[in-house]
């Protein structure tokens, strides 16, 4: 079994590994050119003194420079740090400190534009190189700009990674608190590539559309290293478009995608291809995706829609729902474990029974040893028994499939009687007129907290909030329905196309002020 993200890409030499679907050509790589060029880049972060662990950060858009950066720091026995090219100084500053990156890879022409990225390695002295695909070479580029904190280091002899290696260092997304940092093994990253695999029966002719950024665990886990296990292949524009996504899915034949909801959402407001491209799966995963939405999608798209559960903490994928040949789809469950053991603890760190709610809690060889200086939440996440708990509430159904309620740090507590804001979300946008609802918890004198949602309408539409309250009351005991609605016109999201509640209720509450 390979546990490194060396032995670990196994495509035969002569197939296509990745496809850059750039303009007016684009770029094929096989895998034999993936390996090659991986370890010249390999060589050339070790001539400047890239060594074991070394962090390395990568601020580079989806491309061929970053999957290539990205394999050779960890072949060299470095910590790839990608992050979210779009940063702004501070939060470059911020990561690059908490990191403490010994240099940070940056776009062509950054440098000379003294970039964010660039004005921020500067501050804590990092390398800063430019890498890029060098198309007249026929070669990824490591264009050495300042070599700060690397200067006068010798070059480092080449090194094979080992399972135990740390390979990859992410923050959380920082939904719920200051973005945490994880550290990820190669053993970690190497079991969900197999568990991904294996719950997809991915193979080497499978062809992904990736259009989740490399800069997290979703895009980089499920988009581009599971692939490279089974010896498939990836699609990889810079980001995603909704104009060209069904363009460059039918013209590079590609067979299936994984994306956030926000993403499917917006896939689903554009005109739909004809005839349709033949789709293997469509996964969802790392927002709750309302029952309404999974119809809507195999509906419209004629495929099997596949939930799963991921963080950053497990190297991505926790649980997932089948595929059909394999056992039911289950809306608004997000499956089962596959490769990971799956829990629901109660605050003693007791097992509790299927049906009862109680924190989701993880075991398995892809999980985190810990962050890395947060020995408070360190000691609140790991129990006794080697338990993760992940902080979200959910349960078990009568099928052992995973329902997620919330965050526990989300749920509304109305004078001790526990809201799940997912659900109400759920029955909210089963609503003709609503596009998108987001619950959550309000300051109430009476109840300590009280029940508010903001409402997106669908285009044309007006709201009528005794029609919402009537709606919601009769589907869900009466202490649910809300006390507060706002009307927005746009509901604020992370980089991710996540929701934050509480920044969705900070800003309900300042319009309102
Ligand atoms: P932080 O830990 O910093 O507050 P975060 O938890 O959003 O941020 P991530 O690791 O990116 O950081 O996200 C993991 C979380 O995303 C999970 O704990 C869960 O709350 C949520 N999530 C992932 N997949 C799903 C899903 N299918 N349905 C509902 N929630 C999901
Ligand atoms: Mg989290």
């Amino acid at each position: 079994c390979p546990f490194d993200l060396q032995a670990a890409i196994q495509g035969a030499d002569n197939d296509v590994a990745v496809i850059i679907p750039s303009k007016p050509q684009a770029l094929t790589v096989t895998y034999a050119d993936l390996k090659r060029e991986t370890a010249s880049f390999q060589k050339k972060l070790a001539n400047i003194g890239i060594t074991k662990g070394s962090p390395v950060s990568i601020a580079t858009v989806n491309s061929y420079e970053f999957i290539v950066s990205f394999l050779a720091a960890s072949w060299q026995r470095g910590i790839a740090a990608p992050l979210n090219p779009a940063y702004k100084q501070e939060e470059f500053e911020f990561y690059i400190e908490d990191v403490k990156s010994a240099i940070v890879l940056v776009p062509k022409g950054a440098y000379a534009a003294g970039a964010p990225a660039v004005k921020a390695a500067q501050k804590f002295n990092a390398a800063i190189a430019e890498s890029y695909w060098d198309s007249a070479k026929n070669e990824v580029a490591l264009d050495v700009k300042e070599l700060g904190q690397l200067k006068g280091k010798p070059a480092q002899p080449l090194l094979k990674p080992d399972a135990d290696d740390i390979a990859l260092v992410l923050h959380t997304s920082g939904t719920t608190s200051r973005p945490k940092v994880v550290p990820l093994t190669h053993r970690n990253l190497t079991r969900t590539m197999k568990n991904i695999r294996n719950t997809y029966q991915l193979t080497s002719s499978d062809r992904t559309m990736l259009v989740m950024p490399l800069f997290h665990v979703h895009g980089l886990l499920c988009g581009l290293l599971a692939p490279l296990l089974t010896g498939g292949s990836m699609i990889v524009p810079t980001k995603f478009s909704a104009t060209d996504f069904w363009s460059d899915f039918i013209q590079y034949k590609a067979n299936w995608y994984t994306a956030v909801p926000t993403i499917h959402q917006i896939l689903l407001k554009h005109p739909v291809p004809q005839p349709l491209p033949k789709i293997r799966f469509i996964r969802s995963c790392s927002s709750p995706l309302s029952p309404t939405v999974f119809h809507n999608l195999e509906k419209t798209f004629q495929a099997p829609v596949l939930e799963a559960y991921a963080m950053t903490e497990a190297a991505h994928q926790m649980t997932s729902n089948p595929l059909p040949s394999v056992g039911k789809r289950k809306p608004g469950t997000v499956g089962l474990g596959q490769g990971v053991e799956v829990v629901i603890l109660d605050d003693k760190d007791n097992i509790l029974p299927d049906g009862q709610e109680g924190e989701i809690s993880i075991k398995g060889e892809n999980v985190t040893k810990g962050y890395l200086n947060n020995a408070e939440a360190n000691a609140s996440s790991f129990t006794k028994s080697g338990y993760f708990r992940t902080g979200d509430q959910g349960k078990k159904d009568e099928d052992g499939y995973i329902v997620i309620t919330g965050r526990i740090k989300e749920l509304i507590n109305k004078g001790g009687e526990k809201i799940s804001p997912i659900e109400l979300d759920n029955v909210l946008t089963r609503h003709p007129q609503v596009s998108e609802a987001v619950s959550f918890a309000i300051p109430d004198e009476m109840y300590g907290q009280e029940v508010a949602v903001a409402i997106v309408l669908k285009s044309g539409q007006k709201g009528d909030e005794q029609e919402f309250r009537k709606w919601v009351g009769d589907k869900l005991a009466k202490f649910k329905v809300p006390k507060k609605i706002y009307f927005t016109d746009v509901m604020p999201k992370t980089a991710t196309g996540k929701i934050q509640r509480r920044i969705v209720a900070e800003e309900m509450l300042k319009k309102e002020s």
